[in-house]
C-alpha cells in the first residue's frame, strides 16, 4: 500500500522513484497487496455465501494478474475469445472461466464452447442459434437485463432500456419459448446492470427482477450479479458499500434460495474493484509552461496510455513524487499527445518542476488495457511488486512493435 515515508512515497518498502530510474517512465505499477486486500474485503462482505468471484479481466489483462488472482480462489470472466486464451496462457482452466460477449458472432461463442468454456448469452438470436447447434448437450447461462438502472455516468450504465446489453426481462416469454424449443440447459443467470455503482439498493432492485425470473428454469446452479462496485477515485469519495450489499444480498438471496427449493451459488464480476486501486503510472514533466491563463505541466504521456480522464473526464490523483511535500500550486496536466490530451485541469499539486516524476492514482483498471499507439507512440513498462521485490511483467515496446504488422508493399515492381 502507498505510504510517505522519509518523504518519499514507498509502496511495499519500494520507493516509487527508484522505479521511475530503474525502469524509466511512463510506467505502470501494481500492488499485489491491495489485489489481495480487496480480495479478503469481499469475501469478508459476502462470508457465509456460497459466493465465487470472476475476475473481469478487461480491466487488466497481464497474464501475471491473472495467475495470481487465480492462485487466490478467483475465477475470469472474459468478453472475448482473445481473453479466453489470455486466461488458458495464465494456466487457467476452462472451468473456472465464463464469457461474457456482446455483439460477436455465433462462430466465436462456438470456438470459446468447443475449449470447454461457459458462455453468457445475451440476445435471443444468439441463443437460438446456441440451441440448434447444441440443444441440451451444451449448458449455458443467459445474461438479462433487468432494466433497473444503475451508476451515475450513463456513458457506463448497461441497465438502461437503450441499452445493448442483455436479454431484456421484458422478452421473457420469447426467451423461455427458445429454451423450451430448443432444450436448452440454462444453469446460470446473469446481470450486470453497469459501472460505478454507489447505491447498492439498485443492485438488489435488479437482483428481485431476476430472482423472480429463476422460477422458470429449473436447472439452475449460480446466479451471477455481475459487477459495478465502485472504487473512490477522489480521496474521501464514497465507494460502493459491500458490507451494506454483502448483509442485504444474504438475506434476500438466502430467501430466493428457499424459494427456488436449493441452494444455489451466487457468483460476481468484479473488475476495477480487484485492480482500480492496485495501479499508479508514473510519468516524467517534460515542460511546465505558463501561459496567461494557467500553468500547465506537460508529461511524457497522454491519452494513449491513459484515456479515462478524456474519454469518461474520469478524476485521477496526481502524486508529484519527486517532491512529495512542496507547496502546492494550481496545474492543468496536459499529455504530450496531438489532441487536447488534458488528464486534470486546476488541480492543486506540490511544486511542480520540469523533469519531476508525477503519479496517478487508481491507474490499475481500464488504464493499460486501454492504451494504444496513437501518435505512433510505443505503449509503457508494467511492473509488479509482489512480496517486496518488483518484477518487470511488460516490457516497454519499442520502435520494431509498431511496425510488425505493417505489410510494406513493391509497388514499382507490381506494376
Ligand atoms: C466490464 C464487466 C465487468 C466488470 O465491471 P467493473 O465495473 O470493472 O467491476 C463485469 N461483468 C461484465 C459482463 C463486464 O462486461
Amino acid at each position: 500500500m502507498l505510504s510517505l515515508t522519509d518523504n518519499q512515497y514507498q509502496i511495499q518498502g519500494i520507493p516509487l522513484l527508484d522505479l521511475a530510474e530503474k525502469y524509466g517512465t511512463p510506467l505502470y505499477v501494481y500492488d499485489t497487496d491491495r489485489m489481495q486486500l480487496q480480495l479478503k474485503r469481499l469475501q469478508e462482505a459476502f462470508s457465509g455465501l456460497p459466493v465465487r468471484f470472476k475476475y473481469a479481466c478487461k480491466a487488466l489483462t497481464n497474464i501475471n494478474i491473472l495467475r495470481l488472482l487465480h492462485g487466490w480462489g478467483v475465477g475470469i470472466d472474459a468478453v472475448s475469445w482473445e481473453e479466453v486464451e489470455t486466461a488458458f496462457r495464465a494456466g487457467i482452466p476452462a472451468q473456472d472461466i465464463i464469457m461474457t460477449p456482446n455483439c460477436v458472432s455465433f462462430s466465436e461463442v462456438a470456438q470459446v464452447v468447443e475449449k470447454g468454456v461457459l458462455v453468457n448469452i445475451d440476445n435471443l438470436s444468439l441463443l437460438e442459434q446456441f440451441g440448434d447447434h447444441y440443444g441440451s448437450k451444451v449448458p449455458c447461462c443467459l445474461r438479462l437485463n433487468p432494466h433497473v438502472v444503475a451508476g451515475g455516468n450513463p456513458q457506463i450504465q448497461t441497465g438502461h432500456i437503450d441499452s445493448k446489453f442483455g436479454i431484456s426481462i421484458y422478452q421473457l416469454r420469447h426467451l423461455l419459448r427458445i429454451v423450451e424449443n430448443y432444450q436448452i440447459q440454462v444453469i446460470g443467470l446473469h446481470m450486470h446492470t453497469g459501472s460505478d455503482i454507489v447505491d447498492y439498493r439498485s443492485f438488489l432492485q435488479a437482483a428481485e427482477v431476476v430472482y423472480e425470473a429463476a422460477s422458470h428454469f429449473s436447472e439452475l446452479q449460480f446466479m451471477d450479479f455481475g459487477s459495478g462496485f465502485k472504487v473512490p477515485y477522489h480521496p474521501g469519495q464514497s465507494e460502493t458499500n459491500i458490507v451494506e450489499l454483502g448483509q442485504e444480498v444474504k438475506k434476500s438471496f438466502s430467501s430466493f434460495c428457499q424459494k427456488y427449493g436449493r441452494d444455489l451459488e451466487l457468483w460476481f464480476e468484479p473488475g476495477k474493484f480487484f485492480v482500480s486501486e492496485a495501479g499508479y503510472f508514473l510519468v516524467t514533466t517534460n515542460v511546465v509552461k505558463q501561459t496567461p491563463s494557467t500553468i500547465f505541466a506537460g508529461v511524457n504521456s497522454g491519452q494513449n496510455h491513459l484515456l479515462r480522464p478524456m474519454f469518461y473526464k474520469s478524476h485521477h490523483e496526481i502524486l508529484n513524487i519527486t517532491n512529495p511535500t512542496g507547496k502546492p500550486r494550481i496545474y492543468n496536466v496536459v499529455g504530450y499527445i496531438c489532441e487536447e490530451d488534458t488528464f486534470a485541469i486546476d488541480r492543486r499539486i506540490p511544486s511542480i518542476k520540469e523533469g519531476d516524476v508525477l503519479c496517478f492514482l487508481n491507474a490499475g483498471a481500464y488504464c493499460f488495457s486501454m492504451s494504444s499507439n496513437y501518435n505512433s507512440r510505443i505503449k509503457p513498462a508494467e511492473v509488479l511488486l509482489h512480496k517486496q521485490q518488483d518484477y518487470l511483467i511488460r516490457k516497454r515496446e519499442n520502435l520494431e512493435d509498431l511496425f510488425r504488422n505493417q505489410v510494406i508493399v513493391d509497388f514499382e515492381s507490381s506494376q
